[in-house]
C-alpha cells in the first residue's frame, strides 16, 4: 500500500486454527476459523485436509474471502489446519504460504507456525550445512526438517526434541496421518486455545474463531504444553515438553493493546475489559486536563476511550469517521490529492468536534506517521485542542517473536522525546500510559508474565543476544 495510506500500527504476523472431527465438515469450518482470524494476517492463507492417508492442499496470496472463493468443497477428510500470514521473515512470496506440508518416514506432515524464531538462521545453517534442502524462506521449515530427520519412534518424542532446540516465540499446529499436535513455546509468547464442538476438537489463535465455528471455549494451551489430539471424544493428551521451563511467562501485552480481536479471550482475560481497564488506568494519569468529550482513533481505540470517558465522567463521541470499504488498492491520487488521502480512511466530524477540547484515544504511536495528520484533520475542523492519549508506552524497541515493528530506527520514540513527538504531531499534550498502569489492566496475568520487551528492551529470553548471533546470509 501507498506509504501516506499506511496505518501506524504494529502488525501481527499470522493466526493459526485447526480442527479434528468425524461429523463437521473441517474444510469448511477451517475457513470460517480463518475468516475469524484474519486481523492477524492478511497476505496468503492455506488449508491442509487429511482423511487418513492422504493430505489435500489449497492455499494462496490474498485474503481469506479471495484465495478461497471457490469454495472448499474438495477438501475431505476428519482433521484440518490452516493459517493467515502476514511476513516479516521470508518474503511474501507463494512459496512462503502456509500451512506446509512434506512427506517423511511417518507420512504426510503438515505444519502451520504464529510466531518467530530467533535461531532459525542458525539452525538452518547448521541443517544446509548436513545436506538438508529449503524450499522456502520461512523459519517454519526448519522446524519441519528437525521433526523429520528426528531419530525418536513417536511423533510426539519428535516434537519434544525439534522443539527443545528452537528458540523464540511460537504457536504451531502439526498434522500427521492420525492426529494433530498443539505446542506453545515456554514463554507462551503467542496465543493458543483449546475449543470443544459436539463431537471434536478444535484449536486457534484466539478464541474468536471458536464462536464463529460453534465450538465452546476450553482453555489456553499452557505456555511449554504440548497438546495431542487423536480422538473426537477424548481429552486431548497433555504433554509439558521443555527439559527446563523459565520462571516466568512472557505473554505478549500488545495483544491487549491492538493484536487481538476485542471480543477474544486470551489467557483468561478479556481483550475488551482489558482495553476498557487502559482507558481507565489513563485517565487517572491525566487528571489534569479537562476536555469536552472524549473520542477515538477508530475502531482500535474505541474500548479504551470508552474506559477513559467513564472513568473521567465526560461524554464519549465519535469525532472521526472511518471509511470501511478503503481496500488494499486504489487509483493513485494527485499530488494535490495525497495531502487529502488521509481522508480517504478518516475524515473529522465538524458537528462533535467543531470548539471542543478534545482527548483522543489511540492504542499506539509507532512510526508517528499518522497521529499529526489526525490532530491537522481535527484542527481543520474546529477543534479547540487536541490532546493525544496513548494506551501503550513509547515503543523504543524492536519486537523478535513474530511482530512487524519497523526497524528500530524508524520508531519515532527511539528517536524523540515525548515533548519533541508531541510537538512534531501538533498537539496540544500528549500522554502514554505508565507501564503498571497498562500491566495493571492485565488483572488476569501477573505483572511479571507479560512481555513488555518493545517499550523496555528486556526480552525475557535474551533474543537480542540471539539474533546477535544469526547469520546475515538469507537470500530471500
Ligand atoms: S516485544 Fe512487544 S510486540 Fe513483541 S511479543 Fe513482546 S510485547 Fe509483544
Amino acid at each position: 500500500m501507498e506509504r501516506f495510506l499506511q496505518d501506524d500500527k504494529l502488525h501481527e504476523e499470522c493466526g493459526v486454527f485447526g480442527i479434528y472431527s468425524h461429523t463437521e465438515d473441517v474444510a469448511l469450518n477451517t475457513y470460517w476459523g480463518l475468516y475469524a482470524l484474519q486481523h492477524r494476517g492478511q497476505e496468503s492463507t492455506g488449508i491442509v485436509v487429511a482423511d487418513g492417508k492422504h493430505m489435500q492442499v489449497k492455499k494462496g496470496m490474498g485474503l481469506v474471502a479471495d484465495v478461497f472463493k471457490d469454495g472448499v468443497s474438495e477438501l475431505k477428510g476428519h482433521m484440518a489446519i490452516g493459517h493467515v500470514r502476514y511476513s516479516t521473515t521470508g518474503a511474501s512470496m507463494a512459496y512462503n504460504t502456509q500451512p506446509l506440508k512434506v512427506y517423511f518416514d511417518g507420512g504426510n506432515l503438515a505444519l502451520s507456525h504464529n510466531g518467530n524464531l530467533t535461531n532459525a538462521g542458525q539452525l538452518r545453517e547448521q541443517l544446509a550445512k548436513d545436506g538438508v534442502v529449503f524450499q522456502t524462506t520461512v523459519d517454519t521449515e526448519v522446524v519441519l526438517s528437525l521433526l523429520a530427520r528426528s531419530r525418536k519412534p513417536t511423533i510426539e518424542e519428535r516434537v519434544a526434541e525439534a522443539v527443545n532446540q528452537i528458540q523464540g516465540a511460537y504457536a504451531i499446529l502439526i498434522m500427521t496421518d492420525d492426529k494433530i499436535i498443539a505446542v506453545r513455546d515456554p514463554y507462551g509468547f503467542r496465543p493458543l486455545c483449546l475449543g470443544r464442538m459436539s463431537e471434536g476438537w478444535c484449536v486457534a489463535s484466539e478464541s474468536c474463531a471458536f464462536d464463529l465455528v460453534g465450538a465452546e471455549m476450553i482453555r489456553d494451551v499452557k505456555s511449554g504444553e504440548m497438546l495431542v489430539i487423536d480422538s473426537a471424544t477424548q481429552v486431548p493428551r497433555s504433554i509439558m515438553w521443555p527439559e527446563k521451563m523459565p520462571q516466568h511467562t512472557a505473554h505478549c501485552i500488545f495483544e491487549y493493546v491492538y493484536f487481538a480481536r476485542n471480543d477474544s479471550i486470551i489467557d483468561k482475560q478479556d481483550v475488551y475489559g482489558a482495553r476498557i481497564q487502559m482507558g481507565r488506568e489513563l485517565a487517572k494519569e491525566t487528571k489534569d486536563i479537562h476536555p469536552d468529550i472524549v473520542i477515538s482513533a477508530p475502531d482500535s481505540g474505541t474500548p479504551a476511550a470508552v474506559g477513559y470517558a467513564l472513568e473521567a465522567g465526560i461524554p464519549f463521541m465519535e469525532g472521526l469517521t472511518k471509511n470501511r470499504y478503503v481496500g488494499r488498492t486504489f487509483i493513485q491520487p494527485t499530488q494535490k490529492q495525497r495531502q487529502n488521502a488521509v481522508r480517504l480512511k478518516l475524515n473529522p466530524v465538524r458537528c462533535v468536534v467543531k470548539g471542543k477540547s478534545i482527548v483522543m484515544v489511540d492504542d499506539s504511536i509507532v512510526r508517528g506517521t499518522t497521529s499529526g495528520k489526525i490532530v491537522k484533520l481535527l484542527k481543520e475542523a474546529g477543534a479547540r485542542e487536541v490532546h493525544v492519549c496513548i494506551t501503550s508506552p513509547p515503543v523504543t524497541d524492536s519486537c523478535y517473536y513474530g511482530i512487524d515493528t519497523s526497524e528500530r530506527k524508524e520508531l519515532i520514540a527511539a528517536r524523540c522525546s515525548e515533548a519533541e513527538i508531541c510537538e512534531y504531531i501538533g498537539a496540544d499534550s500528549l500522554h502514554y500510559i505508565s507501564m503498571e498502569g497498562m500491566k495493571r489492566a492485565i488483572s488476569a496475568i501477573e505483572p511479571d508474565g507479560l512481555c513488555c520487551a518493545c517499550f523496555n528492551a528486556k526480552y525475557p529470553d535474551g533474543a537480542d543476544e540471539v539474533i546477535s548471533r544469526e547469520p546475515k546470509n538469507v537470500v530471500e
